[in-house]
């Protein structure tokens, strides 16, 4: 970027924001990265950092950034996995994290509406105090947003039970690429049939049509008790099938996540910690399913024992034997201080950092995909880590895939290799009628090759993009470009 532009901007947005407006290099660094796999010295400086409260300082700092045309990049938590917010082309950052107030609990029809920057997790702490909450959650809701959450429309541990963002979100304030502040959505209404579905469109825009500063979401009354167990099971199909035949049946599954054999062991460390030794699954077992079941005690105890035979009965399955190593797996959902993290990786990623393809497929080709998953991995010399098939439609089984591996983050050339992997993974996702991506989104890694799987509909998608943004301010090369996969 021009210097005498920045500057000009940065007293622009210092006659606003104050000292919330900084380019110490400082602050600056705290915004160069996110969770994505990249070489372990990599950094994307942001020129500038902004701290807004309010959506109305939000709509100053766009004014500013559209008449300089300075790129902005919205920056919540930074635990993205696709270099959503790598400020790539430079710009400003906005750090969401400061618009972080409740700003109404309208318990009659149960609705918050916060400030976008809010984690689900403070979120949640509020609602505890009226006996709700908010079941969106994925495992890094402890720095999550809500608006990160609508950005790249993320995948949640209660997926089965309520569905994705899009399932709790009634509307959002989004600030918009001349500096207009827009309503978007059906005010608290559950549906509606007027006009076009902005809000879908907003949903997974990772930050490329405006910077979301407010949302209303539905909540829901806590359950009372809770049961999760796990079952070995024959086959990911059997697992699969097995989840279908409960839900037929009538059961309210509260989640459920399919994990083949290799998987499991990424969420062991605790137990073989503790014990010294493996958890017993037998050598029969392909897969484990792990289940939750959430109400009134009653009704929580019947469905495990009517899932358990069924389980038992139809799929020769086993209950996991260890219901510590079960706990243990379900707290690293949730767990405070990201624990997960020290109990998932072991080494704190210092020596292995997680990297995944995250595909979404019919749910007939599961099996199949787990085939190509290991081919693939192997060819592009992958370190595999396992599979989880996450389900996120609410009542029905569906394939929302972790395909994940360690990746050596000290050469570029083991980095690269990693994005060859998720190429050739999105290319088979595409190929068996799927999706590329069903949580991370394209961040700066998809883009342009996602083109393969939206054909002539990418058009309109750039002109859509242009029509909100007409500056092309927002989060610039995300969605439309990658620096690691090449367009075919
Ligand atoms: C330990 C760990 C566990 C994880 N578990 C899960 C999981 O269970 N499920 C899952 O789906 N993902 C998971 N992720 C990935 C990641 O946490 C999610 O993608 C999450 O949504 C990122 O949120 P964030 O607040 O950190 O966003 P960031 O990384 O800061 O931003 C993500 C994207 O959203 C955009 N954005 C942020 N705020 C706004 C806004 N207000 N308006 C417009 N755009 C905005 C950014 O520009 C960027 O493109 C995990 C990551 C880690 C490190």
């Amino acid at each position: 970027m021009d210097q005498e532009i920045l500057d000009e901007a940065l007293e622009e947005l210092q006659a606003t924001l104050g000292d919330r407006a900084t380019p110490d290099l400082s602050h600056r660094i705290g915004y160069s990265r996110d969770w994505s796999p990249r070489h372990r010295s990599h950094v994307d400086l942001p020129d500038i950092v902004v701290l807004p409260k309010t959506t109305d300082e939000v709509v100053e700092i766009v004014k500013i950034a559209y008449r300089h045309r300075i790129p902005v990049v919205p920056f919540a938590g930074g635990t993205g996995m696709a270099g959503g917010v790598a400020a790539w082309k430079g710009g400003i950052a906005i750090e969401t994290k400061s618009l972080n107030q409740v700003l109404e609990l309208d318990e009659a029809n149960m609705m918050v509406t916060v400030q976008a920057g809010i984690t689900i997790w403070d979120l949640n702490e509020e609602l505890a105090r009226h006996g709700r909450w908010f079941p969106h959650q994925p495992e890094s809701k402890r720095a999550c947003t809500i608006g990160a959450s609508i950005g790249c429309d993320n995948d949640s541990t209660f997926g089965l039970r309520y569905g994705k963002i899009l399932d709790v979100l009634s509307n959002v304030v989004m600030v918009t690429g001349e500096g207009e502040a827009v309503r978007f959505g059906r005010r608290k209404a559950a549906f509606t049939s007027t006009g076009y579905k902005l809000l879908d469109l907003i949903v997974g825009s990772e930050g490329t049509l405006g910077v979301v500063t407010e949302a209303t979401l539905r909540v829901f009354p806590m359950p009372e008790t809770r049961l999760v167990r796990g079952f070995v099971c024959r086959s990911l199909e059997d697992g699969i099938r097995a989840l279908e035949r409960m839900l037929a049946s009538g059961l309210g599954v509260e989640s459920a996540h399919l994990n083949c054999r290799r998987r499991l062991r990424f969420y062991t460390h605790a137990y073989r910690e503790k014990y010294q030794k493996e958890p017993e699954i037998p050598d029969w077992a392909e897969a484990i399913l792990f289940l939750s079941f959430a109400g009134d005690e009653e009704v929580v105890k019947f469905s495990l024992e009517k899932a358990t035979r069924i389980l038992l009965d139809e799929f020769a399955a086993e209950g996991v034997k260890e219901q510590e190593m079960v706990d243990g797996w379900w707290a690293s959902k949730h767990s405070l201080d990201f624990l997960p993290f020290r109990q998932k990786w072991p080494d704190s990623q210092r020596q292995k950092k997680f990297g995944a393809a995250d595909i979404g497929l019919p749910i007939g080709r599961v099996q199949e995909a787990y085939q190509g998953f290991l081919d693939i991995s192997s060819r592009w010399e992958q370190d595999v880590l396992g599979m989880t098939v996450y389900n996120e439609s609410p009542n029905k089984p569906t394939a929302s895939i972790s395909f994940a591996v360690f990746v050596d983050d000290s050469t570029e050339e083991s980095v690269a290799n990693f994005y060859r992997y998720v190429r050739e993974m999105s290319a088979m996702a595409v190929e068996m009628e799927g999706t590329m991506s069903s949580y991370i989104g394209d961040g700066d890694r998809l883009g342009g090759f996602n083109e393969l799987e939206h054909g002539a509909s990418y058009t309109y998608m750039k002109r859509i993009k242009e029509m909100f943004d007409p500056g092309g301010i927002f989060n610039p090369g995300k969605k439309f470009e990658s620096r690691w996969i090449p367009t075919p």
